[in-house]
C-alpha cells in the first residue's frame, strides 16, 4: 500500500484506490496504483467533484518529469491541489503511480462554474528511476498515459538539465514519443494536438529563457528525427503533433516570494480557459508564438471525450498501454463510443418503454388507441433527443451508426402500432359509416320517404362518407412521423375509400331492389281497377279504342311507363349509375309484366270468368237492344235469340284465351321490355320470357270453359222457356 503523507502530515491511506468515499479524496484519487491497477472509483470521484455532468467542459493536464523536481509542489501552487509533497526529512518518493485531483475552483472568476474551473490535474510518478529503477516500464507507461490522455503535458525540468540530451527526461521523452506515435498517432487526420508545456525550474536568470527554449527545441527535433516512425509518417515533423511553450520559474527556496508571484501568474493562464481568438502559430523552430499571458488550453487539444466517458476512456487507454495492444486511439474512442452509446441507448429505450409499453399491451385488442400519436412523438422524441444529447459527444461515426440502430429499433416497434392503428381506424370508419347510413335508411324506409323525392340517398352517403373519412385522416395523421414512409396513411385511406364505396354500392343496390319492389307494388294496385274494368266490357271493340287486349296493353304500358319514370327519378337520388338504372328499369318492366299476367290470371279464374261470360250472355239474352229486360211471349223466337246470344258469348272465349291485338298480332312485348342490359347475369333466365307468353287459357281449359258456359246458358234458356209456358198457362 501507499505510505504517502499529505501536506498537513496526516496519516496516509493504505489501499486508497479501493476506497469510495469522497471525503477521503483530499489528496485526489489514485488513478493508477503501484500495481498498475486502474481505479474503479474514478466515476465516483468525478461525480463527487461535480465534473461527471460537464460534458466537454473540462480540461485535463498532467505533469512529466524526474522524481523530486518539485512537480507536486508546482501543481499544488498552480491548481490549489494537495498532492503529496516529498517530506524534506524523509527524502523518499511520495507520489506512487498516478494521482488525479480536481483543481480548486477559482471563486473570483466571473463564471466560477465555467470550463476554466473544471480542470483535472494528474500527478505522475517521477521518472528518474532512483526509487523505482526496477520498473522503468511503469514509468514509461505512466508518462505515455499522461501524454495520451492530457491536453497539456507540463514537462518539469531543472534549468541545469537543459541541454543534457542524455538526461533521463529526454531519453524517456524519446521512448514516449515513439510509442505514442506507434500506438495513438498513426492516423494524422483523426488525431489532435497536445501542448508540451515546459516549465524550467530554478531559473537563475543568467541564460535567457529564449536561449533555453531554443536548446530544448533543438533537442526535441533531434529526438523526433531519430524516432522510428510508422509507415506514412516517416516525414512527419514534431510540430505536426505538438505545440510547445516554455516558461521559467525562480528558485523556490532561494526566491520564495518571486516563486509564488510567478506561479500565480502561471496559475491565471491555466484558468483562462479557451480563448478561440488566440491561434497557435508554431514557427519553424516550433516555439509557440502566443507570447506570454495567453490561455493555455486550446480547443484543438481537447480529446473530445465527454466527462462521463472519461473514466472508461482513460482506463481503456491504460489497458492498451499496459497490454501494449496494437490499437490506435481512434479505435479506442470507437470502443468507448460503442460501449457508452449502447448504455445510453438502453436508458433511452427504457424511457421509451415506459410510454409505449401500455399502448403495445392495449394494441392486442385491435381497437383504436386513443392518444397514440402524441405518445409516439413524445416517446420517440425523448428517446432520440436523449440519445443525441448524451451520445453525440462520442465518436461521430459510432454515434451516428448507433443512433440509426436505435431509431430503427424504436420505429420498428412504432410501425407495428401504427399499422394496427390504421387498420383499427379503418375498421371503425367502415363500421360507423355502415351503421349511420343504414340507420338513416331504416328510418327513411320506415317512414316511406325513400319513395318520395325529399329523401336523398346520395347526399346521406356523401355526407357520412366525408365525415368518417375526415375523422380517419385526422386521427391517422396524428401517427405520422416525419421521414418515416410507413407512417403515411395514404394507401390505407385509399383502401378505406374503396371499402366505403363498395358498402355504399351494396346499400344502394338494396335500396334499388326496395325501390323496384315498391314501384311494382304501386303498379299492381294502379293496374287492378282498369284491368277489371276492361274484362267487364271485354266484348267491346271499336275502331277508336280497339279490343280488350288493345286497351289492356295500353293501360299497362302507360302505367308501367309512369312507374319506370318514377323509378328513374328516385334512382337518380340514389346516385345510381346508368347501368344500375338500366337494370332497375328493365327489372321493373319485367316484373310489371308478371303483375299483368297475374292480374289476367285472376280475371280468368274459373269462377270469375264464368261469371263474366254469364253476365255477357245474359246481357244479350235477357235484355233487348235498348237494354230493356225481355218478357218472353210464346211466339217470341226464344231459341233463335238464345242461339245468337250463346254463340256471341262463346266467341269471347278464343279472344280471352290469347293476348292478341285487334290487328291480329301479339303485343310488342319484347320491344317494350327491351333486351336485358349487357353483362347482367342476375336471374335473367328466371325472368326470361316464357315459351308462350301470350297464352291465357290452354286448349283444354277453353273446352272446359265452353262446356260449363253452355251448361249454364242452357239452364238460363230452360228457365226462360219455362217462364213462357207458365205465362201461357195463366
Ligand atoms: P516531486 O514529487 O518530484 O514532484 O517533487 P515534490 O513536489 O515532492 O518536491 C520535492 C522536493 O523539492 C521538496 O522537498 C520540495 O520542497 C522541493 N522543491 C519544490 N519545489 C522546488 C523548487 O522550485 N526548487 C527547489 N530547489 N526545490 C523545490
Ligand atoms: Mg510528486
Amino acid at each position: 500500500g501507499g505510505g504517502g503523507h499529505n501536506r498537513s502530515g496526516s496519516i496516509g491511506r493504505n489501499g486508497t484506490h479501493k476506497k469510495d468515499d469522497s471525503n477521503s479524496y483530499s489528496n485526489g484519487i489514485q488513478v493508477i496504483d503501484e500495481n498498475k491497477e486502474f481505479t474503479p472509483y474514478l466515476p465516483a470521484y468525478l461525480t463527487a467533484q461535480n465534473l461527471i455532468t460537464t460534458g466537454f467542459s473540462y480540461h485535463v493536464v498532467a505533469v512529466f518529469g524526474s522524481q523530486s523536481t518539485g512537480k507536486s509542489t508546482l501543481l499544488n501552487h498552480l491548481f490549489g491541489t494537495q498532492f503529496s509533497v516529498m517530506d524534506e526529512q524523509a527524502r523518499r518518493q511520495t507520489t506512487k503511480g498516478i494521482w488525479m485531483s480536481r483543481a480548486v475552483e477559482d471563486a473570483k472568476r466571473s463564471d466560477p462554474r465555467g470550463m476554466g474551473n473544471n480542470i483535472l490535474v494528474m500527478d505522475v510518478e517521477g521518472t528518474d528511476g532512483r526509487e523505482r529503477g526496477e520498473d522503468q516500464d511503469f514509468e514509461r507507461k505512466s508518462a505515455l498515459f499522461a501524454l495520451a490522455t492530457s491536453e497539456v503535458l507540463i514537462v518539469n525540468i531543472w534549468e541545469h538539465q537543459v541541454g543534457l540530451y542524455q538526461g533521463a527526461n529526454m531519453g524517456l521523452l524519446k521512448t514516449v514519443f515513439e510509442v505514442n506515435l506507434g500506438l495513438f498517432l498513426k492516423d494524422r487526420s483523426t488525431t489532435h494536438r497536445s501542448l508540451l508545456f515546459f516549465v524550467i525550474r530554478d531559473h537563475i536568470g543568467h541564460t535567457p529563457l529564449q536561449n533555453l527554449s531554443n536548446t530544448l527545441m533543438q533537442d526535441l527535433n533531434r529526438i523526433w528525427s531519430s524516432l522510428s516512425k510508422p509507415p506514412g509518417l516517416e516525414d512527419s515533423k514534431i510540430n505536426d503533433f505538438f505545440d510547445f511553450e516554455f516558461v521559467a520559474l525562480p528558485h523556490k527556496i532561494l526566491q520564495p516570494e518571486r516563486f509564488v508571484e510567478e506561479t500565480q501568474k502561471l496559475r491565471k493562464r491555466f484558468r483562462e480557459g479557451i480563448s478561440p481568438e488566440v491561434e497557435v502559430m508554431s514557427g519553424s523552430n516550433g516555439v509557440d508564438q502566443r507570447g506570454d499571458g495567453g490561455g493555455v488550453f486550446l480547443p484543438v487539444y481537447h480529446r473530445r471525450i465527454p466527462a462521463d466517458g472519461f473514466p472508461r476512456y482513460a482506463s481503456g487507454v491504460w489497458t492498451q498501454i499496459v497490454t501494449n495492444k496494437d490499437l490506435d486511439l481512434p479505435s479506442q474512442q470507437e470502443l468507448l463510443a460503442q460501449y457508452r452509446c449502447d448504455e445510453i441507448a438502453a436508458t433511452c429505450t427504457a424511457g421509451f418503454n415506459e410510454i409505449m409499453s401500455p399502448f403495445e399491451e392495449r394494441a392486442k385488442a385491435g381497437r383504436v388507441l386513443e392518444g397514440l400519436g402524441g405518445a409516439m412523438k413524445e416517446a420517440l422524441g425523448e428517446a432520440m433527443g436523449g440519445f443525441e444529447e448524451s451520445g453525440g459527444r462520442y465518436h461521430k461515426g459510432v454515434f451516428e451508426r448507433k443512433r440509426e440502430d436505435l431509431r430503427e429499433n424504436l420505429e420498428g416497434r412504432l410501425r407495428g402500432l401504427v399499422v394496427g392503428q390504421f387498420s383499427a381506424l379503418s375498421k371503425r370508419a367502415v363500421q360507423e359509416f355502415t351503421e349511420e347510413v343504414t340507420g338513416i335508411l331504416r328510418l327513411a324506409n320506415a317512414s316511406g320517404q325513400s319513395a318520395s323525392s325529399n329523401y336523398d340517398f346520395a347526399l346521406v352517403v356523401n355526407q357520412t362518407r366525408t365525415k368518417v373519412v375526415d375523422k380517419f385522416i385526422a386521427e391517422a395523421s396524428e401517427s405520422y412521423i416525419p421521414g418515416a414512409e410507413w407512417s403515411n396513411y395514404e394507401s390505407e385511406l385509399t383502401s378505406l375509400q374503396t371499402a366505403l364505396d363498395e358498402i355504399a354500392a351494396k346499400l344502394r343496390g338494396e335500396q334499388m331492389q326496395r325501390l323496384v319492389a315498391r314501384l311494382e307494388k304501386a303498379i299492381r294496385s294502379k293496374l287492378a281497377e282498369p284491368v277489371e274494368l276492361e274484362f267487364r266490357r271485354m266484348e267491346d271493340n271499336s275502331e277508336e279504342k280497339g279490343n280488350l287486349w288493345d286497351r289492356v296493353w295500353k293501360v299497362w304500358t302507360e302505367t308501367v311507363g309512369e312507374g319506370v319514370e318514377g323509378f328513374l327519378t328516385r334512382a337518380g337520388n340514389l346516385n345510381a349509375t346508368e347501368k344500375e338504372r338500366d337494370i332497375g328499369a328493365w327489372k321493373l318492366r319485367k316484373k310489371a309484366w308478371g303483375v299483368l299476367k297475374a292480374k289476367i290470371e285472376e280475371e280468368v279464374m274459373e269462377g270469375n270468368i264464368l261469371l263474366k261470360l254469364r253476365e255477357n250472355f245474359e246481357d244479350r239474352f235477357r235484355y233487348d237492344e235498348q237494354g230493356v229486360p225481355r218478357v218472353w211471349k210464346p211466339k217470341d223466337p226464344i231459341e233463335q235469340t238464345y242461339t245468337t246470344a250463346r254463340e256471341a258469348t262463346l266467341k269471347l272465349i278464343p279472344l280471352i284465351s290469347r293476348i292478341r291485338l285487334s290487328s291480329g298480332v301479339e303485343p310488342p312485348l319484347t320491344e317494350f321490355l327491351s333486351d336485358p342490359p349487357t353483362d347482367f347475369e342476375e336471374d335473367v333466365d328466371e325472368m326470361g320470357i316464357a315459351k308462350d307468353e301470350f297464352e291465357v287459357l290452354g286448349e283444354a281449359k277453353q273446352v272446359d270453359l265452353s262446356t260449363r258456359f253452355k251448361r249454364m246458358a242452357d239452364a238460363v234458356f230452360v228457365e226462360a222457356k219455362r217462364s213462357t209456358v207458365s205465362s201461357v198457362a195463366e
